[in-house]
């Protein structure tokens, strides 16, 4: 077991050279520490399998060093990294039966007699599919065949590092949060290191400690889930984080003030943006109140989506999302205030720092 680093690592699925746009990878620093349970997140195209498929060695990168501890496995196989991968879609032996799909890892390493059969036992019930352990794969419906990927997966207790790949895209949806439960208390039982892909944040919320948000070939945050929620450090991971996500609007920064069209908003600290930067205010709708004094901003409709409402607003000319817990009133003529400790500004896309405030 080790850390992970991956050392200014970028890939191309063309020839070496290109412009950057044609990097699926566009320069990355990162380690995962020895234990922990990571999710990769971020939309379709990103580059979360590229990435994982660098770690475990399926794909050499173009430049840049994979490092497992002090060592240098760049262009060792999956087999020497000793890495176990669960793929979006099931990889199992249709001739074989459930039970000898989980039990091939295993043998494959010269494990054998009763440590063999318990670990199988154990996984089979951890998937679920005891009662079909002596059918073929065959016959499985996607769901279960995906189990039996995910089993074999599992079953090996030696490995480095656990990589999952999308592991619940045909997993049924009452499924999901069972299985990804299952997941995180296996990692609590184990300690071995995971990473876990997905493009939804509710999946990487729930399962991992720390979360690697990835947009077009980068890396723009690494954080807990709190982090990324309370301290976004780029536009996307505003937006993309939360539901809905964060408010950006289009403002103009001068000293403790930004300008939303008609809207002068009072900063609670000083900003300097450089003079040819795109500069945002970020709000989060939890983070917008609506009360008789305030901002103006108009009504324009109000979501019902359930546990609480969505009150859309016109404010300065910019669309604007409140949250409105349930049972609280929403005025019909709405004047806007933001909880100081919610304003977020970005410059070209990057959280910029106030000064005069901590
Ligand atoms: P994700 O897993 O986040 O959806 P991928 O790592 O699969 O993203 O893809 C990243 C980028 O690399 C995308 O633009 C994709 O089209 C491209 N890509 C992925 N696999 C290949 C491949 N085998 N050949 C060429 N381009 C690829
Ligand atoms: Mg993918």
């Amino acid at each position: 077991m080790a850390r992970i680093t991956l050392d200014g690592l970028r890939h191309t699925y063309s020839e070496p050279g290109e412009a950057a746009a044609a990097y699926a990878l566009k320069g990355l620093d990162l380690a995962f520490e020895d234990g922990g349970a990571y999710a990769l997140l971020g939309p379709s195209g990103c580059g979360k399998s590229t990435l994982l498929n660098i770690i475990s060695g399926l794909l050499t990168p173009s430049e840049g060093r994979v490092l497992f501890g002090e060592e240098d496995v760049t262009r060792a196989t999956t087999s020497d990294r000793n890495i176990a991968q669960v793929f979006q879609f099931p990889v199992v032996y249709d001739t074989m039966s459930v039970r000898q799909n989980i039990a091939f890892p295993l043998k494959n390493r010269g494990v054998r007699g009763p440590e063999l059969d318990s670990r199988v036992e154990a996984i089979l019930e951890l998937i679920g599919l005891e009662h079909v352990a002596d059918r073929r794969a065959r016959g499985l419906s996607a769901d279960q065949k995906q189990k039996v990927s995910l089993g074999r997966g599992l079953v090996r207790s030696d490995v480095n590092a656990i990589l999952f790949d999308e592991p619940l895209t045909v997993i049924d949806p009452h499924l999901k949060w069972r299985l990804r439960t299952q997941l995180k208390s296996l990692h609590r039982e184990t300690a071995r290191t995971m990473i876990y892909v997905t493009h939804d944040q509710t999946e990487a919320l729930t399962f991992a400690d720390q979360v690697v948000v990835m947009f077009d070939g980068e890396v723009v945050q690494v954080g807990a889930p709190q982090d990324l929620f309370e301290r976004p450090e780029h536009t996307f991971v505003g937006h993309f984080i939360g539901s809905p996500g964060m408010n950006l609007l289009p403002a103009q920064i001068s000293a403790d003030r930004a300008r939303v069209g008609s809207v002068e908003v009072q900063l609670p600290g000083r900003a300097t943006p450089q003079p040819q930067q795109k500069t945002e205010l970020g709000v989060r709708p939890e983070h917008v109140k609506l009360g008789t004094s305030g901002y103006d901003a108009r009504l324009v409709r109000v979501d019902d989506v359930g546990r609480y409402r969505i009150a859309v607003l016109k404010f300065g000319g910019e669309t604007l999302k409140a949250l409105v817990p349930e049972g609280v009133e929403i005025p019909a003529a709405p004047k806007v205030s933001f909880e100081p400790n919610g304003l977020h500004l970005f410059a070209d896309s990057r959280r910029m720092q106030w000064e005069g405030r901590a």
